[in-house]
């Protein structure tokens, strides 16, 4: 088989490999693209290895936690592309969209009954690892779960890093020796296998694969789910396609600047990746290496020293330098987060300091006090707050920095912190088009304290957790056209 980083694969059960079996199944979950995917890469070994043909399943299910209307139609626009990818390679793509609650279940068991072995996805937050795991224990084949997450394999390491400062020395050390070790820009491309031509019967009488109208994501087709219809797509659109056209968009206009204007909400600087990378339309690889031409970078420009410091190390320019702090230091480090600790997302998980800060001032004074539906409605007092919520509901993301705000401010006015990250995830997971990710936990749980350290002086609800203001924000920032854009007319 082609070298393989063995840092990247995990074996999720006992069974063996059958060789007799008629073809190697790649089962998409999270990956959900052809490009810089090594999961697709180690399948695709395995093919060509066994000399079989290779079917990848790519499912949607209809009772995951927060399905709608919105984070289908994201999804079903990355099958569109993938059918049309995967259509003149050698592989059998099978895109499967249930029309009802559990009409997938049986569906893996039944491909692995005809299978040599099933290869997926390691992802380390929401249902996925449950999933995945309940899955693999039933099989009479091996299954393998491969990492295409980030830069850094996350089983390199078994430490839970605890700040940035520290997880980005640790990256400091550890990259350079795996720059050269990137998944393939098209795992397919002159991939010498047998070629499946169609499912086998017992699989698409039961099993249909999704027709037209589901990967074209019709309104028809959407409003005939058993999904969240409250919540409706929005204007923009998924799929690999539609992330690369972003990110070359991004690193051609945005980048120079990105340092310098990221957090002005009027110059909306991001390169928008987040719901891109959160369904796997893009990889942080693809990513990195499209940037690396635009700086004409090559790794002799690494600084030899792991100091951690944040700009500077990679040897690019101070947009280069920024973004990739925020696309590898920070998200990576929530990948970290989830796949050491199983209790990442509990109030229980943030660090001693914080726990006892919020605790310890449950029963202060609040000067305003929301339930979740009036957050959800944006109705609070605060017509800063209640855009970034607009802004939630209406586009399916909020501007970086109002995020952060966006947070404190629910912990503010609710009467517990628990509760206030009860109402976070909920809002975050069920609006935003990036939400249930490693990144949500990242973000919702800084603001209780998480990655952060003690701010003086004490104050009502935060002790020492730090504090923002939406004066202060309104002050620093530019966001009058974000304000016009977003206020509730006539408020
Ligand atoms: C309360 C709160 C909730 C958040 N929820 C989410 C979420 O559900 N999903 C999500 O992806 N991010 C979340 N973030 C982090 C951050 O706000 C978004 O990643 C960022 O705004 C996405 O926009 P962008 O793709 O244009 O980012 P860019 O600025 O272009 O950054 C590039 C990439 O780096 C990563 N990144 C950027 N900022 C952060 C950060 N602070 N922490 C971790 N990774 C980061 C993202 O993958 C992003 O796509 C949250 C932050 C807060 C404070």
């Amino acid at each position: 088989m082609d070298p393989f980083p063995q840092d990247r694969s995990i074996l999720l059960n006992d069974a063996p490999v059958n060789p007799a079996g008629r073809f190697v199944v790649y089962w998409m979950c999270a990956f959900r693209r052809t490009r810089f995917n090594f999961s697709l890469q180690r399948a695709a070994g395995w093919a060509r290895e066994l000399g079989k043909p290779l079917l990848v399943l790519e499912a949607l299910r209809c009772d995951y936690p927060w399905a709608s209307e919105r984070l289908h139609r994201f999804i079903l626009d990355g099958m569109r592309d993938n059918l049309s990818d995967f259509e003149n390679s050698p592989a059998l793509y099978f895109p499967f969209v249930e029309r009802f609650k559990n009409e997938g279940r049986g569906l893996l068991r039944e491909l692995a009954s005809m299978a040599c072995l099933v290869v997926t996805d390691e992802y380390p937050a929401f249902f996925i690892p449950r999933m995945t795991r309940a899955a693999a224990k039933g099989l009479p084949v091996r299954m393998e779960a491969v990492d295409s997450n980030g830069l850094l394999p996350m089983g390199i390491t078994d430490r839970v890093f605890l700040t940035a400062y520290s997880f980005r020395r640790f990256l400091q050390q550890e990259l350079p020796r795996r720059l050269d070790r990137f998944p393939k820009e098209n795992p397919l491309a002159g991939l010498s296998i047998p070629r499946l031509e169609r499912l086998p019967e017992e699989i698409s009488r039961r099993w249909p694969a999704a027709p037209p109208e589901a990967v074209h994501a019709s309104h028809g087709y959407l409003s005939g789910l058993p999904i969240d219809h409250a919540v409706k797509p929005v204007e923009i659109r998924g799929g690999s396609r539609a992330a690369r056209t972003r990110l070359l968009d991004f690193l051609g206009t945005g980048l120079p600047a990105y340092h310098a204007e990221r957090n002005h909400p009027d110059a909306n600087a991001g390169s928008g990746m987040s719901p891109y990378l959160h369904f796997g339309h893009i990889s942080a690889h693809e990513i990195f290496s499209e940037l690396r031409k635009v700086e004409r970078w090559s790794p002799e420009r690494l600084t030899a020293k792991a100091s951690g410091q944040r700009e500077g190390w990679w040897g690019m320019s101070p947009g280069g330098e920024a973004f990739l702090d925020q696309l590898v230091t920070w998200r990576e480090l929530g990948f970290n987060m989830c796949s050491q600790r199983e209790d990442y997302d509990r109030f229980e998980s943030l660090p001693e300091w914080a726990l006892t800060e919020l605790v310890g001032h449950e029963q202060d004074n609040h000067r305003f006090r929301y339930s979740l539906e009036e957050f959800e409605s944006a109705r609070t007092h605060d017509p800063l707050w209640n855009a970034a919520q607009r802004q939630l509901l209406l586009e399916g993301t909020i501007h970086n920095y109002l995020r952060m705000l966006w947070g404190k401010k629910i912990l503010e006015w609710t009467p517990s912190p628990r509760n206030a990250l009860e109402i976070m995830i909920e809002l975050n997971n069920r609006y935003a088009l990036d939400g249930r990710d490693p990144n949500s936990y990242t973000g919702i749980f800084w603001v209780f304290g998480r990655y952060d350290r003690p701010f003086g002086p004490q104050r009502p609800v935060f002790g020492k957790i730090r504090f923002m203001s939406s004066r202060a924000t309104m002050k620093k920032l530019r966001l009058a056209e974000y304000m016009r854009r977003l206020q509730r007319p006539g408020a």
